[in-house]
């Protein structure tokens, strides 16, 4: 019966909404049936954008070749070969194949790594199946459903948007404009653009205010964003800031040494040396000084970084954040659920006429009411009380949930926590729907600050009129109510202090307090924002506890210690957010606070100059607008910060953006915070961006540790084959041991620095400052010192053995293996920049002792294979070398050592 479903023709935005509903098969009230929607997900395929191809299999083999080094490579291995020199090019050629497969295998598994990620920062979508309003996986969409939106939401599939409210969305994911477009549901004519067609709703784009309902009319590779994912093909950027840096360092650092060559080159020629030789010894240089491996490695170690972070449910969904994470030195926090555990509980109920203990834990809506007496009251014992707990209960959004006896909740948690007081009070959520039907509906947004509704008001017995609900911050609630509701149900003017004071109390212990208040209503003409101001009834406070996080506190600590600072931003009360500030240690646990606690009408109040010093000293920020969030990371940045920023509504998504890292909540944030975030916390817990800035300080350090470790190599065989020619010896290593060298010690020793675990005290040292290049000057010394270690180790060994009568492939092996054994005891010297090799444990990286083996057995195959003898010009040598290459090593690891401790920082 379904075969005539037709997604993607084009033109659902010409038919009226209830002609789509009939093409597509399905009810507008009802959504599909669970049966139906699993046939068409069967017979459609899942709603995801197919992996983008990019570039053949061919193609991506053969961008390996495109970098600068392998085409002077590929020069001279074809000069080569036209010298005769058949040997020496084909190992030239071979060497440049192999790097093209370990390049492209290292590329293939850090795209896979970063693949993975996107599916655990999945998108959920909310329809109505089998008439049940439902949260499911936005790749289980099928062409038909009936979708949800509201603000906040990315739109997962394409729609024919088909009941809406204010509903705007922003489309620059799809137009690339960046102003939100209002929809409408009117049928529009066939030829129109997609950028007009405003009763359609596409997959990918954000929206920003108001809801609606759509039938998905197209999915997966079918939808707009499909089409234009085909035609690019959106391949996976492996580039950050500091790839970037060195490759652009690599191209300048070539172009340098092919000068160097060619000069090398001409001098030979001129001092009249054989033009071969002369040949050979400039593309010695060339292929030794040029540190091919660098961008790879670094690429490498940013996915495993990626990798780590992940592990500690931080998803990471731009690379640079990697590199940035190590750096950072202020962390803005959310307060409700960050550091929070957002399980809200009502523990008091403030009236005009009294206060209220609730008893009971948890969601279930098992608990009593007592007055300040100890005794047990009942709602009809306080007029305002009674209002106020239905007040919560209708003017809500949130649900209660019982599965196998547990009670839950469905939505805003602060909304579940006041359905929940009600139920113990006996007003249960069904009943309150029955009693107060609501009509109308202006939502909470943070810059309200409030929620209000419509109501028929079947209270009293027979139907009569409408009434008025809102609650929100308390502030914001006496500027709605002009009057308060004593517990017999009269009307006073309202008393500001009391309440004010009433709260401060309520929030001085930490607790979070919304107020409520009711009004009759004439009618729907009666509900508009602007005549609220003064016209309500106050008709109590609720005040909620919401424990800290058990992790927050050691977390917040670790933070102190390794030099971040830690601001909580917060809409919250001042006096909530400073009790909870306390309580995790972000405040002294007394009155000292000066200047430490802003409100949003501080910071509105500051003169510009003033702005950054007093945000730089400030620590809690409270009632806070998200608008005010961007201006706090623009100060905090003008100030020098790097700074990580939380958020989860629609309007953070400005200051995301704008911070050095962003991060979205993964459970309880919008997909529009999500998409503008560079990481994204599963668990939505503070601890999590301590975990990921520790991990991103220990991939910086792994990086600085290879660099350190590979720039000795490629420096000291430069100098060596540059000293060769200007001495006009004979050279101690030839171009093709030189490849050997530089392609198996990257890959078998340097590669296993990027599984070094962190280093013990790694966050108790300061931040790196912002502008800290990579290699301090400590560490480049040592890099000179390291590579002047293996000029003279090689070129004595291979002078002390030619004059002790070894042949010159003899010497040259030896010589060779100078290198090799000294880079293999550096790495071990390079597990930690600054504590010695032995401190931390020679054998704590198993990696390492594997890739050390690999490298000992290709060292016995080059020396003593006949075959690789033929190849790279070895010889076998015997056990007296081997005993003075290892003496070299020790030396040469001995005055690393103490220069490393020499140096160390007290
Ligand atoms: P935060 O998440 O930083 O704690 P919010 O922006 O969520 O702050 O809330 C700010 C204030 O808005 C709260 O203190 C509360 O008074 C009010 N508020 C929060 N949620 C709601 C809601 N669902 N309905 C009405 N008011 C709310
Ligand atoms: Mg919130």
């Amino acid at each position: 019966m379904t075969t005539s479903v037709l997604p993607a023709a084009n033109g659902h935005h010409g038919l009226a909404a209830h002609e789509v509903v009939l093409l597509l098969e399905t009810d507008a009230h009802h959504g599909l049936t669970n049966q139906e929607a699993s046939e068409r997900l069967a017979r459609y395929g899942p709603n995801t954008l197919p992996p983008a191809k990019g570039a053949g299999l061919l193609m991506r083999i053969l961008s390996q070749f495109h970098n600068p080094l392998i085409y002077v490579l590929i020069a001279s291995g074809v000069i080569t070969a036209a010298l005769g020199e058949y040997v020496d090019s084909s190992v030239i050629f071979g060497v440049v194949i192999v790097n093209a497969i370990i390049g492209f295998i290292q590329e293939s598994k850090a795209e896979a790594a970063l693949e993975g990620l996107r599916s655990m920062a999945q998108t959920q979508a909310t329809v109505i199946r089998d008439g049940h309003r439902r949260t499911i996986a936005s790749d289980d969409l099928v062409p038909g459903d009936l979708v949800l939106l509201e603000a906040g939401d990315k739109v997962p599939a394409d729609l024919r948007l088909t009941r809406l409210a204010e509903l705007r969305i922003n489309e620059s994911a799809l137009t690339g404009e960046s102003v939100p477009v209002t929809k409408d549901e009117v049928v529009l004519p066939e030829a129109i653009p997609v950028a007009d067609r405003h009763n359609m709703a596409y997959s990918g784009t954000l929206v920003t205010t108001g809801s609606g309902a759509g039938i998905v009319i197209a999915t997966g590779a079918e939808t707009e964003l499909g089409q234009i994912h085909r035609l690019v093909g959106a391949a996976q950027v492996l580039d950050t800031p500091l790839t970037q840096k060195l490759a652009g360092f690599s191209k300048i650092l070539t172009v340098g040494i092919l000068a160097l060559a060619a000069a090398t080159f001409a001098v030979g020629l001129i001092r009249g040396y054989d033009a071969v030789d002369t040949f050979t010894a400039a593309v010695a240089l060339a292929v030794g000084a040029i540190p091919e491996g660098l961008p790879a490695a670094v690429t490498i170690t940013l996915a495993i970084g990626v990798a780590r972070m992940a592990r500690r449910r931080a998803v990471i969904r731009r690379l640079p954040a990697v590199e940035t994470l190590g750096g950072t030195t202020v962390i803005c926090s959310d307060k409700t659920g960050t550091l929070t555990e957002n399980q809200m509980t009502v523990r008091i109920v403030w009236t005009p006429g009294g206060a209220y203990d609730v008893t009971g834990s948890g969601y279930a809506p098992d608990g009593d009411l007592h007055n300040a007496a100890g005794t047990e009251v009942s709602v009809d014992a306080d007029q305002a009380l009674r209002w106020s707990l239905l007040t919560g209960g209708a003017c809500n959004d949130a649900g209660l949930t019982q599965e196998d006896g547990r009670w839950g909740i469905t939505g805003d948690p602060t909304e579940g926590a006041m359905l929940v007081v009600a139920g113990k009070a006996g007003l249960g959520a069904d009943q309150v729907k029955t009693l107060l039907p609501r009509v109308a509906t202006i939502p909470f947004s943070s810059e309200r600050q409030y929620m209000a509704t419509l109501h028929h008001d079947t209270t009293s017995g027979a139907a009569h009129g409408q009434v008025l609900l809102a609650k929100g911050g308390v502030e914001r609630m006496l500027e709605l109510s002009g009057s308060q509701m004593d517990a017999d149900g009269t009307v006073q003017p309202v008393d500001r202090e009391a309440v004010l004071q009433a709260a401060a109390d309520l929030a001085g212990q930490g607790l979070r307090v919304l107020a409520t208040a009711m009004r009759p209503a004439a009618g729907p003409d009666d509900f508009d924002e602007d005549g609220l101001p003064g016209s309500m009834v106050l008709t109590g406070l609720q005040a909620m506890l919401d424990p800290p996080r058990a992790a927050a506190t050691t977390a917040v600590a670790a933070c102190h210690t390794a030099g971040i600072k830690v601001k909580m931003i917060t809409g919250d009360h001042a006096a909530t957010a400073t009790a909870i500030a306390a309580q995790v240690g972000l405040l002294p646990r007394s009155d000292a606070t000066t200047g430490m606690v802003l409100t949003g009408a501080d910071l509105a109040a500051l003169p510009a100059e003033d702005f950054p010093d007093a945000v730089d000293r400030a620590t809690v920020f409270a009632r806070v607008s998200p608008e005010q969030k961007l201006r706090l990371v623009e100060a905090l940045q003008a100030r020098g910060h790097v700074v990580a920023m939380t958020g989860d509504g629609v309007n953070d998504a400005p200051a995301l953006r704008q911070a050095g890292i962003g991060v979205a909540m993964g459970a309880s944030g919008t997909e529009v915070a999500k998409d503008a975030a560079d990481m994204v916390l599963t668990d939505d817990d503070f601890a999590t961006i301590e975990a990921a800035v520790e991990e991103g300080r220990g991939v910086f350090d792994n990086l600085t540790k290879f660099i350190t470790w590979t720039l000795p190599t490629n420096i000291g065989e430069g100098l060596v084959i540059l000293a060769a020619i200007m001495f006009g010896a004979a050279l101690p290593i030839l171009p093709t041991q030189i490849l050997w060298i530089n392609m198996t010690t990257a890959v078998a020793l340097g590669l296993m620095l990027a599984f070094e675990p962190k280093e013990p005290g790694i966050m108790t040292r300061p931040p790196r400052e912002p502008d800290q290049p990579l290699l301090t000057r400590a560490l480049m010394v040592r890099i000179l010192l390291v590579s002047a270690l293996l000029v003279a180790g090689s070129w004595w060994l291979f002078e002390f053995e030619r004059t002790h009568g070894a042949s010159l492939a003899e010497a040259r092996t030896a010589a060779m293996n100078v290198f090799v054994v000294v880079e293999a005891f550096y790495l071990f010297s390079c597990r930690s920049l600054t504590h010695s090799a032995w401190s931390i444990g020679l054998f704590s990286n198993r990696w390492i002792i594997v890739g050390v083996t690999v490298q000992a057995i290709g060292q016995i195959a080059i020396t003593y294979l006949p075959a690789m003898n033929t190849l790279f010009g070895t010889a076998p040598i015997g056990g007296d070398v081997w005993l003075r290459i290892l003496g070299i090593a020790v030396a040469a690891s001995l005055v690393v050592a103490v220069d490393k401790r020499l140096r160390r920082p007290a």
